[in-house]
């Protein structure tokens, strides 16, 4: 027999994890989902490396993680998504942020060739491939061609990003029957794969079903999930651009003129199509789900259900953290928190959480060994050195600058300490804003002599730099502009991996009490500078604090945990998508 070393589950009430997986499993997943009949999550962006597949940012981590979960529970999953025959690295020269296009070849990650597929653009046919890699019982179904693109190329509402989302939409669509595949249900990460849900009513309507039947059977069985807060920001495509690319793959009359209904002065946004096609609406922290402005078609304010971003535990997490949340049965074996996770909790002492994040900084280590900082230092960090992180896209609304506007104040903190400050983030391919923004900073930081030796900004921000500092720093800094982060979930890899989170109250933190990690907040910028400054000395004091350190690092722990387990999100999933 098998014996899984970390796992020990008493199987005593009804509350049991194994007994309601079991139920999940028996009673209601194989009656709907099934190999034939999967769950499909569609996207236009996955984040996932060891398949050759480089993302921009949290969109396609999510997606990821969201595929993971779904192979370790079980679910019948197919992920829909376009395989980009290029991907961009960021070099620092000169202070300046440089892009680097490279290459990527499908067949070096494990895809394998299933066949052809065409949609049409401005009448011409257009030949994609469809590559495929299975991970038991979930699989990965890539649309490409050799001049797809790149992730992201071009303006939000350019003629070629609408053919991106065209051929994601009907190419997948036709790849899924082309495997013989029939979807359960069909996930929309975003408007951009609004064209999938579009695809599968044209194809109802086609075969025969009555308009308004087919519009009634695709609304029951599609969910979008709503990641941007503002439908204003959204961009807008034009008539013109839907005849070339859209209207030519659609055969049913009666579906062309309802799509050509929605247009308003010629445009038309995605989302108020999508959420047409959709009656399953989601938003991904209880905060964004509250504050989201969308109208539908008539006017009236969506209501998306909150359902919180998780992350996959197994990717994230040190594996002697996951040892150790096993042993003292804080997560059950399908990582979700167990009925009596706190007591677990209970265990960690702060001998032990050094321990941990000294195998971590090992980590950390062999991870900067060849990404130097902005004045070409390798990095290398003992056991006993300070590192306070700031790892997110270098974007405004998340104010990577906010900590930097009183210099004195902040070399006066690490001082203290001799502490570290690490940035890591990449800049939006031609954003200019930003990258000056990055730039005068980083000049800021090499004129003063000790903030040049202890704020290093690391370029090229990727998974594997994400995972090394979640594990080896000692405190996470996530300072988004309030009501402006959907969730997040680089605080997710930190909590998990016992680091101090000093946060606004924002996206998925706020899920959890303002009481429950290191939390900013004030009346204006100024109010909450100096707030997170106050932070940044607690949590200096407080590792210096055997009785501070765990007590911090629990309370985060134990607020936190049932709402950072991809394995509690995909539960959610279900529970939305197949009501008992
Ligand atoms: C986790 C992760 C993200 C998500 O970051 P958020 O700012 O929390 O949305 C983005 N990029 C990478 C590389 C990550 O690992």
């Amino acid at each position: 027999m098998e014996v899984e070393p970390y796992y020990y589950h008493p199987l005593e009430n009804i509350e049991d994890v194994d007994v309601f997986y079991e139920a999940v499993e028996r009673e209601r997943l194989t009656k709907s989902l099934s190999p034939e009949r999967p769950y499909t999550y569609w996207t236009i962006e996955l984040y996932d490396q060891i398949n050759g597949i480089r993302g921009g940012g949290g969109l396609g981590i999510l997606a990821a993680d969201t595929r993971r979960v779904a192979e370790k529970m079980g679910v019948a999953f197919a992920l829909i998504t376009p395989f980009y025959p290029y991907e961009v690295r960021q070099n620092l020269k000169n202070g300046q942020i440089v892009d680097q296009h490279f290459p990527v070849n499908y067949r070096n990650f494990g895809f394998k060739l299933v066949d052809k597929v065409f949609i049409k653009c401005h009448d011409n046919l257009c030949q994609l491939d469809v590559i495929e890699k299975k991970f038991k019982n979930t699989r990965i179904i890539a649309i490409t061609e050799p001049n797809f693109g790149e992730l992201y190329s071009g303006t939000s509402g350019s003629d070629h990003r609408l053919y991106q989302e065209v051929a994601l939409g009907f190419g997948g669509y036709a790849a899924l029957k082309l495997i013989g595949l029939k979807p359960a249900i069909m996930q929309l990460n975003e408007v951009a794969t609004f064209f999938a849900a579009l695809a599968r009513l044209d194809e109802l309507v086609r075969n025969g079903m009555d308009f308004y039947e087919a519009v009634v059977y695709t609304r029951k069985h599609t969910l979008y999930t709503n990641h941007t807060l503002v439908q204003a920001a959204e961009a807008e495509f034009s008539e013109g651009q839907f005849e070339n690319y859209v209207f030519p793959n659609l055969k049913s009359l009666a579906v062309k003129r309802w799509l050509k209904d929605k247009f308003s002065n010629g445009k038309l946004k995605l989302s108020s199509v999508t959420i047409e096609i959709a009656e399953l609406k989601s938003g991904v922290s209880k905060l964004h789900t509250r504050v989201a402005d969308y109208k539908d078609i008539a006017g009236n304010k969506v209501k998306f259900k909150a359902i919180t971003n998780g992350i996959d535990m197994d990717a994230w997490v040190l594996a002697e953290t996951m040892s150790f949340y096993h042993r003292a049965n804080i997560l059950d074996r399908f990582n979700a928190p167990t009925p009596n996770y706190d007591e677990g909790i209970e265990l960690l002492s702060s001998e032990k959480i050094r321990e941990l994040k000294r195998y971590g900084r090992g980590i950390l280590n062999a991870c900067l060994k060849d990404r130097p900082d902005q004045n070409g230092k390798i990095l290398r960090f003992s056991g006993n050195d300070f590192i306070f992180d700031f790892k997110r896209r270098f974007v405004d609304y998340k104010r990577p600058d906010l900590p930097f506007r009183n210099p004195d104040r902040l070399r006066n903190i690490l001082e203290k300490r001799n502490a570290h400050y690490i940035i890591a983030g990449r800049v939006h391919a031609g954003d200019e804003t930003m990258s000056n923004k990055l730039r005068c900073l980083l000049e800021m930081v090499n004129r003063d002599d000790y903030l040049k030796t202890h704020v290093h900004y690391i370029a090229d921000y990727d998974e594997k730099l994400a995972f090394g500092l979640s594990v080896g720093s000692n405190v996470a800094i996530n300072i988004p502009i309030v009501g402006l982060e959907a969730c997040g979930t680089s605080w997710m890899k930190d909590v998990a991996n016992l680091n101090m989170l000093i946060s606004t109250h924002d996206g998925g933190v706020a899920d959890a009490s303002i009481n429950s990690y290191l939390s900013v907040s004030g009346e204006n910028d100024e109010e909450e500078l100096n707030m997170l400054y106050q932070r940044m000395e607690e949590a200096i004091l407080a590792w210096e604090n055997d009785f501070d350190l765990e007590f911090i690092i629990k309370r985060q722990l134990s607020a936190f945990l049932p709402i950072i387990s991809g394995t509690r999100m995909m539960k959610d999933y279900l529970d939305y998508l197949f009501p008992m």
